[in-house]
């Protein structure tokens, strides 16, 4: 090969001469893949099998260093960009078709200072990575629920997991990043140095450069009391009305879920899942409502590790499935939600989908909203209808099923919604993700990104609409 095409940031196609990739191979201390390359395609993999990008270069960053030197190579070609942690974004945002992929996913260092309580993480760890590392200390940091979900994304877009009510949210336990803006810099953020950029970053995904580096505050996190009640599906209406009183009224140390799926067996199930991290003894007092019902189908609630209960639904979520996602806020569960969501639950095309409640409250719900980019600070659910399947061949019904059954939850549903669970909804649902926060967020954007160089992300548009 002599010359190499690449997609520009203004749509246009350039050709980079040997010379010129040969340059950048010698400035890295990174693996560089070209199409061509036995490595490529495997590296160009992302989570959803719905997408199927080809990037015409790969720089697969070991240091921070060749992330400076990857950005500064872009911003001199004006290059496409995307940039990569562990590549489960639904969307599909973190590869692309043309450009440069600035892949972060061999950045797996961790070190974690139990005496202070804290981890400083590189972006490519998994949450399963990054758990065993802290548990082995018996100390953790809110994340999300699928252990093999990348911290890097779920940390800059917020982070919702089993500890938010007693620990708040990934972003809220985030002490400082590192951050390579589009000039090239290596800036820190904190609370005490570049402190725009420190709230930016704390929700705003990676619109203001490439993290690096995360510090965390760890918490004291041992055996916990998890796991997940089956009912039949005929049982949802009470089984709904009793989970919706028992998570208004639950403790910070209690988080949950509920859900409408299908289980192994092919019957149609309601769940509610819980995550106690109290004292031991105090479990069962906690708990008791939620057995007021009578017998489930299966009780699968006890004491268990805090990495058990990280891992429980991993074979649920392998990857390599086909997803579509849609999702809002939602404040309280009414009948007619409820009504609605089991009779889609009874018309979905794929087995595997699921319609899923994600408990945000506690102290996830008690930050003021202006103090991170994450502003949906209230208790309330993540409504989640999380399609997957196996055949490219159903794309279109599974797709078109997601969207109906969105649309008819409208009335039951906030216009807010949860930045990581957006797909390619574009500007004004990015606004809901952001409300108030949104004209702050372009202020920052154009101070640390003014050419839009990170783009390939919910992006902040350079100008605010009027409307
Ligand atoms: C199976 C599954 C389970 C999930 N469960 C949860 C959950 O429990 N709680 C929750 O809150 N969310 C959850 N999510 C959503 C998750 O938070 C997002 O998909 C998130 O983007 C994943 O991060 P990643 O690093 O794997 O993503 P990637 O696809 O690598 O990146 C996502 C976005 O972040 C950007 N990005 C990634 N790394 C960096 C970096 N270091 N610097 C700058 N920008 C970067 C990418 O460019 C892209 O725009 C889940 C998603 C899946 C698929």
């Amino acid at each position: 090969m002599t010359s190499l095409q690449l997609l520009t940031t203004q749509g246009t196609h350039i050709r980079l001469e040997n010379g010129q990739i040969n340059e950048l191979k010698a400035a890295l201390h990174s693996e560089v893949l070209l199409p061509t390359d036995n490595a490529y395609d495997s590296a160009r993999k992302v989570y959803n099998a719905m997408i199927d990008k080809r990037p015409s270069l790969i720089v697969r960053c070991a240091y921070p260093a060749d992330v400076v030197n990857a950005v500064k190579f872009a911003r001199k070609h004006t290059l496409l960009v995307a940039v990569r942690g562990g590549g489960h974004s639904v969307a599909g945002k973190s590869v692309c078709d043309g450009g440069l992929l600035i892949d972060l996913s061999l950045m797996k260092e961790i070190h974690v200072d139990p005496e202070n309580r804290r981890a400083r993480a590189q972006p490519g760890l998994r949450l399963g990575e990054f758990d065993r590392a802290t548990q082995a200390h018996g100390l953790a940091t809110p994340l999300g629920i699928i252990s093999n979900t990348g911290i890097a994304g779920l940390t800059l877009g917020g982070g919702i997991g089993w500890l938010n009510g007693k620990y708040g949210l990934a972003c809220d336990n985030v002490l400082s990043v590192e951050v390579v803006t589009a000039d090239g810099q290596l800036l820190k953020a904190s609370p005490d140095e570049n402190q725009d950029l420190f709230w930016g970053v704390r929700g705003g995904g990676g619109n203001f450069g490439i993290v690096t580096s995360f510090e965390y505050q760890l918490h004291p996190v041992g055996s916990i009391v998890g796991g997940m009640l089956l009912y039949p599906i005929e049982k949802a209406k009470q089984v709904m009305s009793m989970y919706e009183t028992f998570a208004r009224e639950c403790p910070d140390e209690l988080s949950t879920a509920a859900a409408l799926l299908t289980g192994p067996q092919g019957d149609a199930l309601v769940a509610v899942l819980v995550c106690y991290i109290g004292p031991l003894e105090e479990a069962d007092r906690v708990l008791t409502s939620l057995r007021t019902l009578g017998p489930p189908l299966a009780d699968l609630v006890r004491p268990m590790k805090y990495l058990e209960m990280q891992s429980l639904l991993d074979e649920s979520y392998p990857p390599g499935r086909l997803h579509y996602w849609k999702s809002s806020f939602m404040r309280s569960l009414s009948d007619g939600a409820v009504s609605t969501m089991i009779r889609y639950h009874a018309a979905k095309p794929s087995q595997l989908s699921a319609i899923v409640l994600q408990q945000m409250h506690g102290v996830a719900a008690r930050v003021d909203p202006g103090h991170t980019a994450f502003r949906h600070r209230k208790s309330q659910y993540d409504f989640l209808i999380l399609s997957q399947w196996a055949d490219h061949a159903q794309s279109d019904q599974n797709v078109r099923w997601t969207r109906e059954l969105w649309e008819t939850m409208q009335p039951f549903l906030e216009r807010d919604v949860y930045v990581n669970d957006l797909g390619e909804e574009g500007e004004d649902r990015v606004r809901d993700a952001y409300g108030q926060n949104y004209e702050r967020l372009v202020g920052l954007k154009k101070k640390y990104d003014p050419t839009n160089l990170f783009r390939l992300n919910q992006n902040i548009e350079l100008t605010v609409k009027t409307t």
